[in-house]
């Protein structure tokens, strides 16, 4: 199935998804002087960029560069040139050309200067609109039939089901997580049955299920652990640290620092379950350590609980030499139940490296704040035109990659939206000579 050019003077275009992938390719295309028409789902659009402004919108990083572009792992490279293209400093200009100022937070992460999402949206939208761009909210994309030898694309909306024709589209559906925001990963199975190699859509930035006792979970459950480190050792044997804050949940770890590890303890899950085969062993447990005292050395802490306790119980000993919080000593109890807590030594090691419950799973895809997995590099060229689908582009978070919080995922989803919009623009150009 393919797409054919209209012999009309003005092609027709569609963009069909209006997050930040989306309109930034409509916005790409209507700076050529083009008319696009943008087609969403929900009654309103980019509900989930809103959703990011909500707890303070982290739209890009100052980092350097070349860590920047690494953040995104495996996909570094094929991103790469659209970052180039779009670069962290590209995106704040862009921001500023709208009206909104941005400031470098802690670690570098990028905010609009009043940290929401709802003022961007606005000024952008009206500049969108300025252009010509036209938006169809309540329109969900349905699929494909073949009328008169022509592909069409159906929409479901209020006032039932619609039939276009397009020269070109733009597909900037999103990923599959909080799919009440519009992004649900129906495509997945749209775009399978055209032949389009898809990676499985999986919760990536997630938390994860750990089996607490009941004790830990009924008065722990929701208790915050702050100025700690956790490492894991990811499938390729590389060792991973991050030091910052999570939260221990009834069903297990939530938070900041479980979404920086998220990809690498979630692929680690998933190697084992392919283990568990008959004759198969795994020597990597999805296993994670936790530090609860990063900025103390092991002799740091042995010269602390060699300090004159005064009958202090060893409760009272983790909290007021160690300054640490009461649930330290319940996790030490689930995790080290064999700690001889007069040994100073061993106790000093299980604060240092305290082995945690190893996870059962993840949480759901819908939870999680982004999704990894999605159209893969091979099925589409430069431009992200799908390979199966000729006429059609890709963008955002439907794409193959994954990446931390930290302003990463908007940035790559308006990079890969700008080389779709300019994509369509060079392919009509190219077909209409
Ligand atoms: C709670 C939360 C906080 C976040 N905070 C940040 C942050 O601070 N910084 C950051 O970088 N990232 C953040 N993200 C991630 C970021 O919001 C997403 O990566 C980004 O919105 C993805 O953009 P997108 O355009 O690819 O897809 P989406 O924003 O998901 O947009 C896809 C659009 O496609 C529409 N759609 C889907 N299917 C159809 C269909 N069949 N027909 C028509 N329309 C359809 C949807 O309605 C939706 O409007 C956050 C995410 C969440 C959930």
């Amino acid at each position: 199935m393919s797409i054919s050019i209209s012999s009309s003077a003005s092609p027709r275009i569609a963009v069909i998804g209006a997050g930040p992938a989306g309109l930034m390719a409509a916005e790409r295309i209507a700076r050529q002087g083009l008319a696009v028409e943008v087609f969403d789902a929900m009654p309103s659009v980019a509900r989930k960029f809103l959703l990011a402004g909500v707890g303070g919108m982290n739209i890009t990083h100052a980092e350097d560069y070349a860590d920047f572009v690494s953040r995104y792992g495996n996909a570094s490279h094929w991103l790469r040139p659209m970052l180039d293209d779009f670069t962290p400093d590209n995106l704040r200009s862009w921001i500023h050309e709208l009206g909104i100022e941005t400031f470098v937070g802690t670690s570098n992460r990028v905010f609009p200067k009043d940290m929401k999402a709802a003022p961007l949206l606005r000024a952008w939208l009206h500049r969108l609109r300025s252009q010509g761009v036209s938006i169809h909210p309540r329109h969900r994309w349905q699929g494909w039939q073949m009328e008169n030898g022509k592909q069409i694309w159906r929409f479901s909306t209020p006032e039932g089901e619609k039939h276009q024709q397009f020269d070109a589209v733009v597909l900037a559906l999103g990923g599959a997580s909080w799919p009440r925001l519009g992004s649900d990963g129906q495509w997945y199975s749209l775009l399978t049955q055209q032949g389009v190699s898809i990676a499985p859509l999986l919760p990536s930035n997630c938390g994860f299920e750990l089996p607490w006792s009941d004790f830990i979970r009924e008065r722990f459950g929701g208790t915050p652990l702050k100025n700690i480190a956790l490492s894991l050792t990811d499938i390729h044997g590389q060792p991973w640290c991050r030091k910052g804050e999570f939260i221990v949940s009834q069903y297990g770890i939530e938070g900041s620092l479980v979404y920086a590890l998220s990809a690498p303890l979630r692929d680690l899950m998933l190697s084992k379950q392919s283990e568990k085969q008959p004759g198969k062993q795994s020597d990597k447990p999805a296993q994670l350590w936790l530090d609860w005292l990063p900025q103390n050395s092991h002799e740091q802490i042995i010269s602390k609980l060699q300090q004159p306790r005064k009958g202090m119980s060893f409760a009272n000993v983790l909290r007021k030499k160690l300054n640490l919080p009461a649930i330290t000593n319940a996790l030490l109890k689930e995790c080290c139940p064999e700690l001889d807590l007069h040994d100073h030594q061993a106790v000093a090691g299980a604060l240092k490296s305290m082995p945690l419950p190893c996870p059962t799973s993840t949480r759901p895809l819908a939870e999680a704040i982004s999704s990894a997995g999605g159209v893969t590099q091979n099925a589409v060229n430069e431009d992200l035109m799908l390979s199966a689908l000729p006429g059609v582009f890709v963008a955002g978070e439907m794409l193959d990659w994954e990446a931390p919080t930290g302003g990463y995922l908007l940035t790559a989803c308006f990079a890969s939206g700008k080389r779709a919009g300019d994509g369509v623009c060079n392919w009509l150009a190219s077909h209409s000579e």
